[in-house]
C-alpha cells in the first residue's frame, strides 16, 4: 500500500492539467471579493497558471489576528471559477471545512502543515472523505518528520482516495536563518525516491518568507523533477491581512514563471536515473545546513568575546575546552564519526573561535 503505486498521475487530474509542471497561485488569505476576483483575473490573463489558491479559514499562531474571512469566501471563489478558467484550491482542517468547500464546488482541497502533524485530525478528515472523489494535496508537517507526512497521506489513501499529492512548504527552523522554512532537500529527495508515485509539488512562498527567493527555491525545485508550484500572489502584497511580507503581485509572479527554466525537466521514467546527481543534491542541501550552522555558532563566539570582555574573563578557558573535546567527541562516536576527525574539526573550530573573540576584544579596547 504504502509505495502508492496507483495514485494517479497529476497530470490526469483535470484535462487542464496536460502539460506539467502545474501552476497554482492565488493569495494567502481570501479578504475581500474585490481582491480575489482582481488577483485571479490578472493571474488567470498569463495563461500560465491553472489552479487559484485562497485560505478561507487561517490556521494562525497567535488569536487575535486574521483567522480567515470564512464561508463567505467560498462564494467569491465560485464567482472566480465562472469568470476565469481557473480551477480552485482551499486548505481545509475539519469535516464541516470539507463540507462547505464540496457544497461550493472547490475543485482540490489541501491540508495545511499544522493539520498534518496531527494524525487525529488526520484521520478525522480522511472519515469525512470516504466515497468521495476530491484530489486532496497534503502539506509537510511543520517539524521535519517524513513518517508523519506519508503517514498522513497513507490515511486518505485509505479511504480509497487516488488523487493525492504532497506539497513540500519546509521545514521550522529551529535557528532563524535567511529563509523562513527550511528546505532540506535532502528529506525530499528520499520521499521522490521512496515514493516515485506520488506527484510532489512545491510551496516556494512558505519556504522563502519573502519573494526574495522564490525564483530560486522555484528553479531548485524543478531542478529535482518537482511537478508543481503553490506560490502566494496578491492584489497588493503590502495590505494582506496574511503573510503579506512573502506574496508577490500578478506581474512578478509572471516574472518569475516567465525566468524559469523547463528544459532540466525530466520525464517521469528517467527521472531519477541520474542517481550520482540525487546524491550530490544531498550533500549540496546539507553542506548549507552546516555551513548555516558554523554562522551562526560564530555569531555566539561574537557575543561571549563581548560579555568576557565585559567581565574582564580570558579567552581561553581551558576546563571548558576539556569539556568540548570530551562530549563532542563521544557524540562523534555514538554517530559513527572517526575519533582523528572530529578532533581536527574542533581543534580548527576552536582556533576559529579563540581568534574571533581575540578581535572582539581588541577592538572593544581600542574604542574605550
Ligand atoms: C498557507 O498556505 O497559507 C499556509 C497556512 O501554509 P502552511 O500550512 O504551509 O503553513
Ligand atoms: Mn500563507
Amino acid at each position: 500500500m504504502s509505495a502508492f503505486k496507483d495514485i494517479i498521475p497529476l497530470n490526469e487530474w483535470f484535462s487542464e492539467f496536460v502539460d506539467l509542471p502545474l501552476i497554482i497561485a492565488g493569495p494567502c488569505s481570501a479578504e475581500t471579493e474585490r481582491q480575489v476576483l482582481e488577483t485571479a483575473t490578472e493571474i488567470a490573463a498569463s495563461n500560465k497558471v491553472k489552479v487559484f489558491r485562497a485560505g478561507i479559514w487561517k490556521p494562525r499562531t497567535r488569536p487575535g489576528s486574521f483567522e480567515g474571512i470564512g464561508k463567505e469566501g467560498l462564494k467569491w471563489l465560485e464567482k472566480v471559477k465562472a469568470e476565469t478558467n481557473l480551477l480552485t484550491t482551499v486548505e481545509v482542517a475539519n469535516p464541516k471545512h470539507i463540507e462547505l468547500c464540496l457544497k461550493h464546488n472547490v475543485d482540490i482541497l489541501w491540508i495545511g502543515a499544522r493539520t498534518t502533524a496531527n494524525p487525529f485530525s488526520v484521520q478525522e478528515l480522511a472519515n469525512a472523505l470516504k466515497g468521495v472523489d476530491v484530489p486532496v494535496m497534503i502539506k509537510n508537517p511543520v517539524n521535519p518528520d517524513i513518517n508523519s507526512w506519508i503517514g498522513a497521506i497513507e490515511r486518505l489513501y485509505k479511504t480509497g482516495l487516488r488523487k493525492l499529492a504532497a506539497i513540500h512548504r519546509g521545514f521550522y527552523p529551529f535557528e532563524e536563518t535567511y529563509l523562513r522554512n527550511i528546505p532540506k532537500w535532502e528529506l525530499i529527495i528520499e520521499l521522490l525516491r521512496k515514493y516515485p508515485g506520488l506527484p510532489v509539488l512545491s510551496d516556494p512562498s512558505h519556504i522563502s518568507g519573502s519573494p526574495e527567493y522564490i525564483q530560486e527555491i522555484s528553479q531548485k525545485a524543478l531542478d529535482l523533477n518537482i511537478k508543481g508550484l503553490m506560490i502566494e500572489t496578491h492584489i497588493n502584497p503590502e495590505q494582506a491581512l496574511s503573510d503579506s511580507q512573502q506574496q508577490v503581485t500578478p506581474a512578478e509572479l509572471d516574472i518569475i514563471l516567465s525566468n524559469l527554466n523547463y528544459r532540466k525537466q525530466l520525464t517521469p521514467n528517467s527521472a531519477f536515473a541520474d542517481i550520482l546527481e540525487q546524491y550530490r543534491e544531498k550533500i549540496d542541501s546539507i553542506d548549507t545546513q552546516m555551513l548555516e550552522l558554523l554562522a551562526q555558532r560564530m555569531e555566539v563566539i561574537d557575543d561571549i568575546g563581548k560579555y568576557k570582555s565585559e567581565h574582564n574573563i580570558t579567552i581561553l578557558q581551558l576546563r571548558r575546552w576539556e569539556r568540548i573535546i570530551q562530549t563532542r567527541s563521544k557524540l562523534g562516536e555514538r554517530l559513527g564519526l572517526n575519533k582523528d576527525f572530529i578532533l581536527k574539526i574542533l581543534q580548527l573550530v576552536h582556533k576559529e573561535s579563540i581568534q574571533k573573540q581575540a578581535q572582539i576584544m581588541n577592538k572593544i579596547k581600542k574604542d574605550i
